[in-house]
């Protein structure tokens, strides 16, 4: 069963990419996808597992926000 979406539907492949055991440690790979990009996070909050994430590079636009002066 995915920890994420609580599914074990067989149609993804439940990936454990972290040390979690068990249960805790099956999740969709969309599912996986999903929550880090949502929670902003790379690592299991459980176990501390760092992911391989690849993470493309800020849009310029946050880069100059709450310039000195404004
Ligand atoms: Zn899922
Ligand atoms: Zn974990």
């Amino acid at each position: 069963m995915c920890r994420i979406c609580h599914e074990g539907s067989s149609q993804e492949d439940l990936l454990s990419p972290c040390e979690c055991m068990g249960t805790l440690g099956t999740i969709h790979r969309s599912c996986l996808e999903h929550w880090l990009s949502s929670s902003n996070t790379n690592f299991c909050e459980l176990c501390h597992f760092r992911f391989a994430v690849e993470r493309k590079p800020r849009p310029l636009v946050e880069c100059i926000v709450q310039q000195p002066g404004w």
